[in-house]
């Protein structure tokens, strides 16, 4: 079955802020919609792995200033972001996707291990895998493991999904009234001008290795299954 779409196989970074809808915890209806929207891009033909943040449980960097120690907070940060993995999965199963959810942290009862040969023969066999507990490390952020994710398993791009912002600005949108959205922009440019919509580790990391970025605002209707299906959306990002 020949694929219909430009990518073969691409990486899907959703934040975990999404699924709680804007509390903490999870927004069942919310992980619903998500999940119909990969669930037709893989009807489609493209081949996906997903990586989640879990900003809506918990972010190690704010519970430092509230006092925790760092590391042991970063753990809680990953351990959040395989709940939001369980509730990725329960939902893609319901549109009749197969799934596993890979974990950097071990914890066979409810994920496999993070074995990357075996996540790319799942991929191979159309079943879309999700990748848990970061890269099982402190001081590490989701977006920069959605980059090393996506270069092990040889993805052709990373998709990082925002809430609230549809794409790279030339400057802060939230603090800018005249930031205006850029259709492409080079990895160095957003490393030096300092544009934070992703983290600069994850834009180095593509950088060093070529691995193109697409960021693009997941709040317009089918905007999921359009960046997977590889539609120009949001903001390219290459060398
Ligand atoms: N985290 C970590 N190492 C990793 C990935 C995540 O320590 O490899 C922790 C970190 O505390 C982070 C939290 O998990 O704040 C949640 O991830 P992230 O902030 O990237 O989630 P998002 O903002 O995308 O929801």
């Amino acid at each position: 079955d020949a694929p219909t779409t430009p990518f073969h196989r691409v990486l899907l970074k959703l934040s975990g802020e999404v699924f709680g809808g804007g509390r903490i915890g999870l927004d069942p209806a919310v992980v619903a919609g998500i999940a119909k929207q990969i669930a037709d891009a893989v009807h489609g033909g493209v081949e996906v792995a997903v990586v989640i943040g879990g900003g809506n449980f918990f972010r190690g960097a704010e519970l430092q200033q509230r006092g925790m120690d760092r590391t042991r907070a970063d753990y809680m940060g990953m351990l959040g972001t395989v709940m939001n993995c369980l509730a990725l999965q329960d939902f893609l199963e319901k549109e009749g996707v197969e799934t596993r959810v890979q974990s950097a942290i071990a914890m066979q009862q409810v994920a496999e291990p993070y074995i990357p040969r075996r996540a790319i023969r799942h991929l191979e066999k159309n079943r879309v895998v999700i990748f848990g507990a970061g890269a099982g490390m402190p001081f590490f952020s989701t977006d920069t493991v959605s980059a090393q994710r996506a270069l092990e398993i040889k993805c052709d791009a990373v998709l990082i999904a925002k809430n609230g912002v549809d794409g790279v600005y030339d400057s802060d949108p939230r603090t800018n009234p005249d930031a205006k959205k850029l259709e492409t922009v080079t990895f160095q440019d957003a490393i030096v001008e300092g544009l934070k919509v992703v983290d600069a580790a994850a834009f180095s990391l593509c950088m060093e290795n070529k691995l193109p970025m697409v960021v693009f605002g997941m709040e317009g209707a089918g905007n999921i299954t359009r960046a997977l299906l590889g539609e120009k959306i949001g903001t390219l990002v290459t060398n």
